[in-house]
């Protein structure tokens, strides 16, 4: 989706702020010479950034907006090294929290929601921002922040909470809670606003049913405000992004072309409006794809894909960028296939293979049901994988994280 003419007068305005102030992205691209951008094919010039850098500007070499305009901090904790510190202006902190409410509005929440808010307040971004969205709609909070499963029940079915605001696995483990201890029937909960980590199909069903809710998955990093910046509909065709705030990309993660629209690729974000610390072209890792054309619900915000996956997980074959999470989607379409898998890259008299195991049970075609998985693989993802139908129980399990994908190209 090209950055249209308004998003590019956003983004000088950006890149002037950046290099008037002499933080840490403005003095690259001055460094770099770049002032201001006339095009979108200017615009897919500018350097990316990446995490990394975020890092060596610990702690406040990201900060854009004059310090006595500076109102809060957040701060995203590495594994490893360093934390990220990200500056915010009073007009940042109400940016984020009109993003939320539309969020919210997105998922058809009122005045009338209570919502119980689950996820941690404090330098990280989620909490308060799931709370000043929900203030910004009026409805009533219930801010509860992680853990204590006991109390969460108690205040659940005590203040008739009708939102629950979490992770995913803290709303299977709430899910579990509730049926081992028999109390749905004081549960009021009709909605539940998910923070987007990678999460199956099955999970998504056994929360939504046990429970009885619909499930929104919400979009955001702490680098780019938190939470909030984008939310799916009630149609679920992906989830809706505010452009109005953000420019996304979505580029291929080896080479940092941009691909077409529909293909997936790492999403790549421009803030728009942000003063506190604007980012231009700030490298997610985070895998999804633009989703084309117009929602059912009628919405003017363009849509991308739920995120399926970090850019680590890449393979690539034969010329073709290749991501598991794209295989296992086909494969699930499959009903005689069971969910395990594992897939084998290789290099064999010079090309590379991709080889990929399946298991179903004794009653199907092993050979045509080879053949019409290696079709749909060619068809989506444009080359042809060589697939291996074995009997139920013959792949390995484990009680950890199967390892699904071996490449052998670099043993
Ligand atoms: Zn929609």
């Amino acid at each position: 989706m090209q950055i249209t003419k308004e998003q590019l007068a956003l983004v000088n305005d950006r890149i002037r702020a950046l290099v008037a102030s002499g933080s840490f992205y403005g003095k690259k691209l001055k460094e770099a010479g770049i002032d201001h951008v006339d095009s979108p094919e200017d615009f897919v010039k500018l350097p990316f950034s990446e995490k990394s850098d975020l890092r060596d500007a610990y702690p406040l070499g990201l900060m854009t907006a004059p310090e006595d305009r500076i109102v809060r901090i957040h701060s995203s904790s590495g594994t490893t090294g360093k934390p990220v510190i990200i500056p915010y202006t009073a007009k940042d902190v109400e940016d984020w929290s009109i993003m939320f409410e539309r969020c919210y509005r997105m998922a058809g929440l009122t005045n009338m929601d209570r919502i119980q808010i689950t996820p941690g307040y404090g330098l990280w971004t989620a909490g308060i921002g799931f709370q000043a969205g929900a203030e910004r709609l009026g409805a009533m909070v219930i801010p509860m922040g992680p853990g204590n499963t006991e109390k969460q029940l108690t205040m659940m079915q005590d203040m008739k909470s009708t939102v629950l605001c979490s992770t995913s696995s803290y709303a299977l483990l709430l899910a579990e809670e509730i049926e081992k201890r028999g109390i749905k029937q004081n549960i009021h909960l009709r909605k539940g606003i998910i923070g987007s980590e990678r999460w199956g199909e099955k999970m998504r069903t056994y929360i939504s049913e046990k429970l009885g809710i619909e499930l929104y998955d919400i979009y955001g990093l702490t680098e780019i405000y938190g939470p909030g910046i984008g939310i799916n509909c009630e149609h679920n065709t992906g989830m809706h992004y505010w452009d109005d705030y953000l420019y996304l990309e979505i580029v291929d993660p080896a080479t940092g072309e941009p691909v077409p629209d529909g293909e997936m690729g790492e999403i790549v974000i421009t803030t728009l409006v942000k003063e506190g610390a604007p980012l231009i072209r700030y490298r997610t890792h985070d895998l999804s794809r633009i989703i084309p054309g117009e929602c059912k619900c009628g919405s003017r915000f363009p849509r991308i894909g739920t995120v399926m996956g970090r850019t680590d997980d890449m393979m690539k074959i034969k010329g073709v960028n290749v991501f598991p999470a794209q295989i296992e989607e086909i494969l699930k379409e499959f009903p005689e296939l069971s969910s395990e898998y594992q897939i084998r890259i290789s290099h064999l008299e010079g090309k590379d293979t991709m080889r990929i195991y399946v298991e179903t049970n004794g009653t199907v075609d092993f050979l045509k049901l080879a053949s019409d998985v290696s079709k749909r693989v060619k068809e989506r993802i444009g080359f042809t994988p060589l697939v291996k139908v074995v009997e139920i129980g013959v792949l390995p399990r484990s009680e950890k994280k199967t390892k699904r994908v071996i490449d052998e190209r670099y043993d």
